[in-house]
């Protein structure tokens, strides 16, 4: 079905992440249906008509963020709750245990909020790692809000992680060749199915083999969490010899349809393992931050960038703070300098690529995704510059890492819909929807007997 044609007009810069990476000043840019099928000066495309032209005379037009690994299905209900200071071990388990307490009805609510704050802040593509519960009640939300998105279901053997279902290798392997089967190319190709195993901690040998053998006869992806921390690296020593990613080297469990998420303790070793076998990383600063893993003394992020390594952003979870993608961008850009004590680690263009074209490699949709370019979808964000934060606009990319986030957001096209508008879901009432999720958290939060009042005394 045609969406029609949209022309975006006069973009004051258009950041375009092709392989030159021009910033094309007074730009426009033609939709046809899904796809872009014209990138130029404004003056190249004059005369050009469309059935609906955007005005972006104001306008820094970026492709679309990709957030390569953020739970999208609970923690708008739940966000907030948590002290900073409490137990990473405590913390997730209480998390696990609110999102494994919702009713399908309550998870598609909190998805189409969770949705709905990413897609007003530019994401238009992202990877939920598996904790969705009820897919096919947020396949509902996924249509309706238009999102792209990398979906399936974790599976695990090994249990001692929260509540999640454990499920032996055969039983892994039948349920994520069902997801990838109903799932994977729905809604217009805005779908992909990966398989997914909850982490390399709690999944055997086979397990992983298994899903992995999986991904790849159905020719998708595998992910899987791969925090490589202290008790993981010694738990894997111990029983094989190895440390987390050799082990999974040696088992064939990485390559370029896999995407490890996290990897902040790799040794020099295991970055070689991940350059060698061209595998996928993607890493999660306001996860890693908040929970204090020590990101810039252990994360190897400067060195993987360097060999040439494919790494994206995530947030994580709502539970670390704004799902905002340029958030990560920002930490990504400047935690490292800090870390380093050198302010060449990690420039402002290499996080803005992490959640772009190199978050579309990261996923495998970078032949659709991650850059302006004729023939790739139409997934756009357009921002207003028209806001204190945009002055003075010397050199855009700086603006944007440093100074703006997502809340300058005016207008989304994802697949050449327009998905925001005015700053504005085109798709909700999200008023209502806000509304409705604060009293699912309210609910959820006495149901599962969760309290954590503030440290300073509300009267
Ligand atoms: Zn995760």
């Amino acid at each position: 079905m045609s969406n029609g044609t949209i022309k975006i007009d006069g973009a004051r810069f258009l950041l375009t992440l092709d392989p030159e990476r021009r910033i094309i000043q007074d730009a426009s840019i033609l939709i046809e249906g899904q796809r872009i099928t014209r990138v130029g000066k404004a003056s190249e495309l004059r005369g050009v008509e469309a059935d609906r032209v955007i005005d972006a005379t104001d306008m820094v037009v970026t492709p679309g963020l990709i957030n390569a690994h953020l739970h999208i299905s609970y923690a708008s209900a739940t966000s907030g709750m948590f002290p900073d200071s409490m137990d990473p071990g405590d913390y997730l388990a209480d998390t696990f245990r609110m999102s494994l307490a919702m009713t399908e009805e309550e998870e598609y609510y909190t998805s189409l909020l969770g949705i709905t704050e990413v897609l007003k802040y530019g994401t238009t593509c992202f990877l939920d790692p598996g904790t969705t519960r009820f897919l096919d009640a947020c396949m509902k939300a996924y249509e309706e809000s238009g999102c792209r998105i990398v979906l399936g279901t974790h599976v695990m053997d090994r249990p001692g992680a929260s509540d999640f279902t454990v499920n032996t290798p055969a039983e892994a392997r039948a349920l994520t060749e069902e997801v990838i089967k109903k799932y994977d190319g729905a809604l217009d190709g805005r779908v992909r199915a990966w398989a997914m195993a909850l982490d390399v901690d709690h999944s055997s040998r086979e397990l992983l083999t298994t899903i992995k053998e999986v991904a790849d006869s159905h020719n998708t992806g595998l992910t899987l969490h791969c925090v490589n921390g202290p008790d993981s690296v010694q738990y894997h020593l111990e029983q094989f010899g190895k440390r987390p990613i050799e082990y999974l080297d040696q088992i064939g469990v990485l390559g370029p349809n896999v995407l490890l998420a996290h990897v902040i303790g790799l040794n020099d070793a295991e970055v070689d393992c991940v350059a060698r076998t061209d595998t996928k990383l993607v890493m999660c600063p306001p996860a890693a931050t908040k929970m204090g893993a020590g990101t810039t003394i252990h994360g190897k992020l400067p060195e993987m960038l360097d060999k040439g390594i494919c790494v994206g952003l995530g947030n994580d979870s709502g539970n670390h703070g704004s799902v905002d993608t340029l958030r990560s961008v920002y930490l990504a850009a400047i935690l490292y300098k800090d870390g380093r004590q050198n302010v060449a680690a990690v420039p402002a263009e290499a996080a803005l690529e992490m959640a772009t074209i190199q978050g579309a490699r990261a996923l495998g949709l970078d032949a659709d995704i991650g850059s302006i370019e004729v023939g790739k979808k139409a997934d756009l964000a357009l921002f207003d510059t028209r806001r204190p934060e945009w002055r003075t606009l010397f050199n855009p990319v700086n603006s944007l890492v440093y100074n703006a986030d997502g809340r300058s957001v005016d207008t989304v096209i994802v697949d050449g819909k327009v998905v925001i508008e005015n700053h504005q879901p085109v798709f909700v009432n999200e008023w209502e929807l806000i509304q409705r999720v604060r009293g699912i958290g309210e609910d959820l939060a006495s149901r599962v007997g969760i309290s954590h009042p503030p440290s300073w005394p509300i009267v």
